[in-house]
This record gives structure tokens, sequence and C-alpha cells, in this order.
């Protein structure tokens, strides 16, 4: 069998176990140290920020950004309904209700039209949300030109979802810039890896101040622990911003290959009946995290599901594009539902409502996430290329005969 090629797997430059070896001489393994202040520093300057605090996930991150906000039980915040999880768990956490607004089929991401709509019909009503949450997906920056307006008009704060977006910008900004803050993550598989960890950004230095302190378990100064809230334990260690300041290093390299391996896919399989890649969107670039395509089946001659196993079989690992939040059972989607009913239905399923939903369902039924792993070799290129070209041919052999 010959090696397995991943979806999008850690590509490690050598810089980071350096800096991991300062680390350990120093002692400084763990908890935070001057690697983690280092990291934050750098990246605050990589994404054009003021203030950054290093934690123990993008979705602690999303976490602290929902607490600072002020979420809670009754609360609506209004997410991408095509996205990961992480992205919207926080929201539960906090006792809030997630509204899931569907995708605009030019970027794949939070539709502005429909965000305004709903906020107008949620301003006629008396009730607001709390927050917008636009995930950035796929390493396309979501329409802040547009979004942020649509929420300063109704004065509801946005949080970006970035965590799939370092190194892409918009209208000429970085990716997780505009907005009151920004969450990034550093887990395994996204374009710079620390081994896992996030990170929050913001221009706000009290937002940023209050993270790092809930992050710390709510510890108040004094030489005892003395508690006057309750706080988490999110942050990052030593070792890990160690990892992540190394990778840091490599970002404008890894968004230049990661472009790369999309222009090779576009190049290679762009001609086939059927398959199309996801867009970009005409007010930034994207840093291509992983190329998607999406499968027409019946011009293609085989659907989603059978490109995905085919690739299996040649052991190479792809992946549906994220099923939509608003189709996931831990949420009961019900249009009617109004707040200040209770949270929970006794399963452990959370009523909530979506708006629109069929874009994203049909990128879930249709797209196809790519090995987009920045250390491929043109040579690994061509193995997913050559199975995607072999069961086209296939599927017209049959249509022949
Ligand atoms: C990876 C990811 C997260 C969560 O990050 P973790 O560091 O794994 O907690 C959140 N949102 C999106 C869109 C992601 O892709």
């Amino acid at each position: 069998m010959s090696q397995r090629i991943f979806l999008s797997p850690p590509h490690m430059g050598g810089r980071e176990l350096e800096l991991v070896r300062q680390a350990f001489d120093s002692n400084y393994i763990a908890p935070l140290g001057p690697m983690v202040d280092a990291f934050e520093a750098a990246f605050a300057q990589t994404v054009g920020a003021s203030h950054a605090v290093a934690l123990a996930s993008g979705t602690a991150a999303m976490h602290l950004a929902m607490r600072l906000l002020g979420i809670g039980p009754g609360d609506e915040v209004f997410a991408s309904t095509l996205t990961f999880i992480g992205s919207v768990s926080p929201i539960v956490f906090q006792g809030a209700w997630p509204v899931f607004i569907d995708a605009d089929a030019a970027t794949w991401n939070m539709c502005p039209e429909l965000l305004e709509e709903e906020l107008a019909r949620c301003a006629r009503r008396g009730r607001l949300p709390k927050a917008v949450v636009p995930t950035d997906l796929y390493g396309q920056c979501a329409d802040l030109g547009r979004i942020l307006p649509i929420c300063q008009r109704y004065e509801v704060p946005v949080i970006v979802d970035a965590a799939e977006s370092l190194g892409a910008t918009w209208g000429g900004r970085p990716s997780g810039s505009g907005a009151k803050a920004a969450v990034f993550s550093f887990n395994g598989n996204k374009i710079i890896t620390s081994s896992g960890g996030g990170m929050l950004v913001s221009d706000n230095a009290e937002f940023i101040a209050r993270a790092r302190f809930l992050s710390q378990q709510a510890r108040d100064p004094a030489p005892h622990y003395e508690h006057s809230q309750i706080g988490y334990n999110y942050r990052m260690s030593n070792i890990v911003a160690a990892i992540g300041l190394g990778q840091l290093h490599y970002l404008v390299e890894r968004v230049r290959r990661k472009r790369e391996i999309f222009d090779y896919y576009c190049r290679a399989l762009g001609e086939l009946p059927g398959v199309s890649f996801m867009p970009e969107a005409h007010y930034g670039a994207g840093n291509r995290w992983l190329t998607v395509a999406l499968i027409h089946p019946e011009r293609f001659g085989a659907d989603r599901e059978t490109i995905r196993q085919a690739l299996e079989q040649e052991n190479i690992e792809s992946r549906p594009v994220w099923k939509p939040m608003h189709l996931q059972s831990a949420f009961i989607v019900d249009a009617d539902m109004e707040p200040m009913r209770p949270m929970h239905n006794g399963n452990g399923r959370y009523p909530t409502r979506a708006v629109g939903g069929q874009v994203a369902e049909q990128l879930f039924e249709r797209g196809l996430c790519l090995p987009s792993g920045t250390a491929m070799t043109d040579a690994d290129l061509d193995r997913v290329i050559d199975t995607v070209r072999q069961l086209h041919l296939k599927g017209c052999l049959r249509r022949a005969s």
C-alpha cells in the first residue's frame, strides 16, 4: 500500500524544534513563559491586531469572547450554519441559542442579505441577537465589508471565527481585523499548528486583558488564591507557544503553497464535466486552507461519496464539506422556536432555528475537501488527481456500454 496522504497534516519547518529546545533549556515548560509572550506579540503583528491572548484552543477563544460579551441564558447569537462545531458550541456553553444563517452561493460564507433580513425581523419583534459570529470558511474571509456595517446599524457586535483563514485578506486587510474580536486556531490540521491551541485578538485592550484574566482561573491579584469570579483554565503552555512561534515564521510560504495546490487541482480537474471549485470572493484573497471541489454527480458520472471512497481505497484522505449546523442532531431546528423556552428538551438536544439553509445543504451534499497539505509533492497531488480522473473515465465507459 502506498503511503497515506492526509487531508491537511502538520508541516514543520525546522525553526519550531529550535524554539522548543530553547524553552527546555530555560526550563520554562509550563505554564506561560517568554515563548507565550513572543508568540502573542508576533501573532498580533501578523494579523494587524493591537492585542492577542494565546489559549488552549480556538474553541476556548470563542468561549471567552462569548462570556466577555455577557452572553447568557435566553440570548440569541447568529452564526454561520456552514461551519465547524467549535464555532457554535461556545454559544451553547453559555446557555444561549445559536441561530444558523445560510451561506451565500458566491462565497460559501454567511449570506449578508439573509443576515440583514433576520436582523430587521428581530428588531421588529424587539429582540436582537447579542452577537453575530461569521466563519471564514476554508480560508476565505466572510464578507465583512458588508456584514460589519449591517451589524453596526443594529449595534450588534461581531466576533469573527477566523480559525481557518490565517493569512487571508478582506478589503486589503488581514483576516480577523475590523470586528470586535477574532478567534484563530492552531489545531493540527490548520494552516499552521502549535499541536493544538488558539488565539483571541482584538484592538480593544480591556477585552483582551479580561480574556487573559478569565483564562487563568480568574485569579485576583493577591499572594494567596483569591477569586471574585469564576474563570477557566484556558492558557497556552510555553512549549506549545514555541511550536506556534516557529510555525508563524513559515506562514507566508504556507499560504503560497496552499494557493499553488489549489491552482494545480483546478488545472488538472477543472476541465472535467461536473467538477468545479470553491469560488474566490471578489473582496479578498483566501489562503485556500483546503481545496474544495463541487461534484455534479450526473455530469461527472459519480457522486461525491463515491469519489471519497475511491480515494480512501488508494489510501488518500478526503472529507465532505462541513455538515451544516442546522442538520446536526445535537440541535432541533424549529421555525417557531421562541426564546425563553427551556434551553434543554431533556434529550440533551438544543432547540434553535435556521434562516435558510438550502445553499449549505447543497454544498454539503456535493462538496469534497481534497488533500491540501503544504508538504505534498506534485507526485502526491497527481496520485489524487489520477484517482479522480479514473473514476470519471469508468463512469463514461459505463454509460457508453
Ligand atoms: C478548527 C476550527 C475551530 C476550532 O478550533 P480548535 O482549536 O480545534 O478548538 C473553530 N471554528 C472553525 C471554523 C474551525 O475550523
